[in-house]
């Protein structure tokens, strides 16, 4: 039988639903009013149309939501202080800085600059830290929402063997480490695969939870997946256009045939991609209540 899809719009809206009236209960009962500003430098048309998708999405829910648009030729030291600016600003929460940055700015040092408790993204060392050793506060937006598509789907995933192909810093090694924590949603074994691996099928026909983050389309075809495994699509790859322009998407698991084999299985698109913004909306509510001792 065909795998059942895991709507990852259907389950992004629900928790949108859920973030909407805990904001609506933090303004009345407390005055706080979650506050996120997105910083872009320059106009990457990707980055672009990212940058307005989270400042919707804020707006939709409640937030005080700041665009903060500087031109491509922004100097570091600039861009340091403006993120320093907004650290010390009691009114932001959450401080997100759109990648990529131009490249005569040092990435890794803004990331840092940025402070841990207003770090939305997660990528902080300090939030990496945490995570680590199962004290994560600001989970990364994408391996977190991978975590409540199971969750919401009602996976099992304590004793379940998971394997992740892909260990990027964005999504292969903090979803591997969210998935082995001893916490509910958790409690896998874990093997993570990557381009050094011998005989990667050897592995993913192990998995009862699948999870693709390669960036190559079609990596994980059927003969790769055990019957009944739940697949979890993180890819998205430009494959082509439509003739109105509309950019063609595919994820990297072959899907028409995986979907034979599996017994759940995320879409691309409408999948993965819908929980990311969602979960950075979950991160700035947390970060507004811990800084107003509600967490
Ligand atoms: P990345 O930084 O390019 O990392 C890809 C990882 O996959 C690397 O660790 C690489 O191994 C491994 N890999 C590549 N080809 C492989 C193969 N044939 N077999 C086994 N491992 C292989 O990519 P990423 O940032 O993690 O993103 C992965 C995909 O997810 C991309 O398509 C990206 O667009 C998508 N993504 C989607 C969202 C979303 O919100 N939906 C968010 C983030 C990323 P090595 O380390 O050995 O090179």
């Amino acid at each position: 039988m065909p795998a059942k899809l895991i709507s990852g719009k259907e389950i992004a809206q629900q928790i949108r639903e859920e973030l909407k009236q805990e904001v609506e209960d933090m303004k009345a009962k407390h005055n706080v009013v979650p506050g996120l500003v997105t910083i872009l430098v320059g106009e990457n048309p990707a980055s672009v149309s990212y940058v307005t998708a989270k400042q919707k999405t804020a707006h939709a829910l409640g937030f005080n939501s700041i665009q903060d648009s500087q031109p491509e030729d922004l100097s570091e030291e600039d861009l340091l202080a403006l993120v320093e600016k907004y650290n010390s600003d009691p009114n932001i929460h959450g401080i997100l800085v759109q990648l990529p940055l131009p490249k005569h700015i040092n990435e890794t040092k803004v990331l840092y600059a940025i402070d841990p408790d207003k770090d939305v993204d997660g990528f902080h060392p300090v939030n990496v830290g945490k995570l680590m050793i199962g004290e994560g506060v600001f989970l990364p937006c994408t391996p977190a929402g991978i975590q409540q598509l199971l969750i919401r789907s009602g996976v099992e995933t304590s004793g379940a063997e998971v394997v992740v192909v892909g260990r990027s810093n964005i999504v292969g090694k903090p979803i591997a480490n969210i998935m082995i924590q001893k916490q509910k949603g958790a409690n896998a074994t874990v093997t993570v695969c990557h381009t050094r691996t011998r005989n990667m099928k050897e592995h993913t026909l192990r998995a009862d939870i699948l999870i693709v983050a390669a960036g190559v389309p079609k990596a994980v075809t059927a003969d790769m997946v055990k019957e009944g495994a739940v697949v979890i699509d993180v890819g998205v790859n430009r494959i082509g256009k439509t003739e109105s322009g509309k950019a063609i998407l595919c994820g990297d698991v072959d899907f028409d045939a995986v979907k034979e084999k599996a017994s759940l299985i995320t879409p691309v698109p409408g999948g993965v991609g819908p929980m990311t913004i969602t979960m950075l909306m979950l991160n700035t509510v947390k970060a507004a209540k811990l800084a107003n001792g509600l967490l």
